[in-house]
């Protein structure tokens, strides 16, 4: 943790500190947004986007082959973009606001095999590195059409001699464990402290190593690169610098670009479109949000949402220190019960796109995600985590600043990103809703 004096250095020269280490919910703009024809440099271009989305299209023979889920899809891990009308009333009125458009979701909850957000980075980091072996080995080439070959035994005998691992508080290392047993390979997940004994039990189910710490995010990330790195044949899912997961997670924005036309939805410089999504590391955000940057370029606003209690990218933002800065640093104890977004210290690799790409941030308390849950649940029968909520709100968070009127925006549509909850078990959802509806105080 910082000196006294260090962190009231910091306050004077962002007042914006008051209100985060008092723990009080807050938009923060950011002043680094940068029109998209003025970003040169970055890492990746739209190009590594294409080639990832034409990846996937190749593994899709794969999926058809190992899981039953997605053969209706054809093989492609894809979500629902659905209108959330009955919320929007509600929170209309709560808020007393009247949103100008529609609010949607696009819910990755539903998203088949991993249930959250992680089935689009987590997926595609293991295939990738599943293929670039099975090319090494000769099975694979350039002129293959598709990955199905996978899903042979000749694949699996070779993928037995190879570990991968993976730091996380609970999705990621769902989406990785399941992945990579599936595929063959030995995993170890290495769990914070804030991941759920269910998702422990249901790794151990599927044929994974789960390692439990007593530490965060970033220690448990820290602790199985280290061990991963130390094996001959192992391989480490790092989310606080991964490229594949980035890229996994970009081609979200094609595919949603091809929901919008099917229902009609314009984006263009009268009609912009606004997008929320929960943060955590902020691999998952980031790379939704560069996807959508390269598809819509500045007619989309990404904003991210963070809980009071972990808001490290907001920090490293705010701060221009990035992943050199953790929410610890100023006293705050990256305590949450959005076990997905309970990080203390951001990526690096993402925090170099988000810095010119988000639109801004907010932070809410834990008790408004459980309202939130439970809201969702009662008006629209959708059941999410905890982790998913935050972005419901965005669009009530921004009304009331001054960004629409800065960006001239008379009317937009509004997408919160529902990131997780597919696979949480019903009585863990039950207790989450009557969490929500008890902090709703109503009797109902
Ligand atoms: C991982 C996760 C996020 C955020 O993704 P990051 O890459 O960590 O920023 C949001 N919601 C849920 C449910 C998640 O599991």
């Amino acid at each position: 943790m910082f000196t006294e004096d260090k962190i009231k250095e910091y306050q004077n020269k962002f007042p914006e500190l008051d209100n985060i280490l008092a723990l009080k919910p807050m938009l923060w703009l950011n002043p680094n947004l940068t029109k998209m024809n003025e970003i040169h440099s970055m890492d990746l271009n739209k190009e590594d986007m294409i080639q990832a989305e034409e990846f996937w299209q190749k593994s899709a023979a794969f999926f058809r082959k190992e899981f039953s889920e997605v053969r209706e899809t054809n093989g492609i891990i894809e979500s629902p973009l659905r209108k959330i009308n009955n919320l929007k009333e509600s929170l209309d009125k709560q808020f007393d606001v009247k949103i100008n458009g529609n609010l949607y979701l696009k819910c990755d909850n539903e998203l088949p095999i991993a249930g959250s957000i992680k089935a689009r980075g987590g997926f595609y980091e293991v295939l990738y590195y599943a293929v670039s072996l099975a090319k090494k080995a000769g099975l694979i080439n350039e002129k293959t059409e598709d990955y199905g070959v996978l899903s042979t035994s000749t694949c699996k005998e070779l993928f037995k001699n190879y570990h991968i691992g993976v730091g996380s508080t609970g999705n990621l290392g769902l989406s990785i464990g399941i992945m990579s047993a599936k595929l063959g390979f030995q995993v170890s997940v290495y769990m914070s402290r804030d991941a759920k004994q269910w998702k422990k039990d249901l790794l151990r189910e599927k044929g994974a190593t789960v390692l439990e710490f007593d530490g965060d995010f970033s220690q448990a990330v820290a602790i199985g690169r280290q061990q991963m790195l130390e094996k001959p044949n192992g391989y480490f899912v790092d989310d606080e610098s991964s490229k594949h997961l980035f890229l996994g997670y970009s081609t979200a924005a094609f595919r949603l670009k091809k929901q919008l036309e099917e229902k009609n939805i314009i984006v263009n410089q009268e009609h912009p479109l606004f997008v929320y999504l929960p943060c955590g590391v902020g691999g998952a955000p980031g790379g939704i949000t560069f996807g959508l940057k390269q598809v819509f370029g500045d007619h989309v606003h990404c904003f991210y949402t963070e809980p009071v209690k972990s808001p490290s990218h907001l920090l490293g933002l705010l701060t221009g220190k990035k992943d050199c800065i953790s929410v610890q640093d100023f006293g705050i104890d990256n305590i949450t019960d959005a076990d997905g977004l309970a990080v203390g210290r951001p990526s690096k690799f993402a925090s170099h796109f988000s810095e010119k790409m988000v639109s801004g941030i907010y932070t809410l308390e834990d008790r408004t995600l459980y309202e939130l849950l439970t809201l969702l649940a009662d008006t629209e029968e959708m059941h999410v985590e905890p982790s998913a909520t935050g972005g419901l709100v965005g669009a009530y968070q921004v009304e009331k600043s001054k960004y629409m009127e800065k960006m001239n925006v008379k009317m937009a549509t509004h997408i919160a990103w529902s990131t997780g909850g597919g696979l949480v078990p019903k009585e863990e959802m039950k207790g989450f809703y009557e969490r929500g509806r008890m902090y709703l105080g109503s009797g109902k």
